[in-house]
């Protein structure tokens, strides 16, 4: 379930749509987590869809760091990616804004984490552009990922948490933010190579929350 303050918008042509926040939203602030409404497949169920239905598995679902193909069910799977993101994942079930977001401004994600199984171009307009978002990207990135969402973990006592009454285990997410437990890494996001290469291969599903963009 995406933050009730964002809504769906088309971007152009070749992006398709996105999702904004219609406010704004500060950092800290869960911006998505895995709710009840969400789609939850093992890779072998996402597998076994009919040959039609495999491009919107691709298109619209992604594999997390336990190796579920997740569907979301609002305009979270919309997302676009952004090589200098605004939310970033807090464990498999939780992403938080890391840093302020303007109202109108457009929320994007981290596809790296989401375990893509090819490579897909980004024109995301970052300084920081990779120009190309790799399967083997999080190799390098999970160092600057876990310290982006180590500093702003610690706001999330301090903003409102609307999400919060969805999210599956509140109780681990205090624990984090609280230093009660250790911060998941992202290095656990990634599945292990067999498995995701298994799902490409049977279905090429898998890429992300919304591979369509940038
Ligand atoms: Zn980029």
């Amino acid at each position: 379930m995406i933050h009730p303050a964002t809504e769906l918008r088309f971007v152009n042509s070749d992006v398709g749509y996105g999702v904004f926040a219609r406010e704004t939203i500060p950092c800290g602030t869960i911006l998505w987590v895995l709710c009840r409404l969400d789609i939850v497949f093992t890779p072998a169920e996402a597998a076994a869809f009919p040959p039609p239905y495999q491009p919107i598995l691709h298109r619209y679902a992604y594999t997390d760091g336990q190796g579920r193909v997740v569907l979301c069910w609002d305009h979270g799977r919309y997302i676009n990616h952004s090589c200098e993101p605004a939310m970033l994942g807090v464990g498999n079930d939780i992403e938080i804004a890391v840093r302020d977001i303007a109202a109108g401004e457009e929320l994007t994600c981290e596809y790296a984490t989401l375990n893509p199984t090819e490579p897909m171009p980004c024109r995301c307009g970052a300084a920081n552009c990779r120009g190309v978002v790799g399967c083997d990207d999080l190799l390098t990135l999970w160092p600057d990922i876990d310290r982006r969402v180590a500093a702003a973990l610690p706001r999330a006592r301090l903003v409102p948490q609307p999400l919060l009454a969805f999210a599956r285990d509140a109780e681990s997410f205090w624990q984090w933010v609280d230093g009660q437990a250790p911060l998941p890494s992202c290095r656990d996001f990634r599945t292990a190579p067999a498995a995701s290469l298994a799902l490409s291969a049977r279905s090429s599903a898998t890429a992300g929350r919304r591979r369509g963009g940038p």
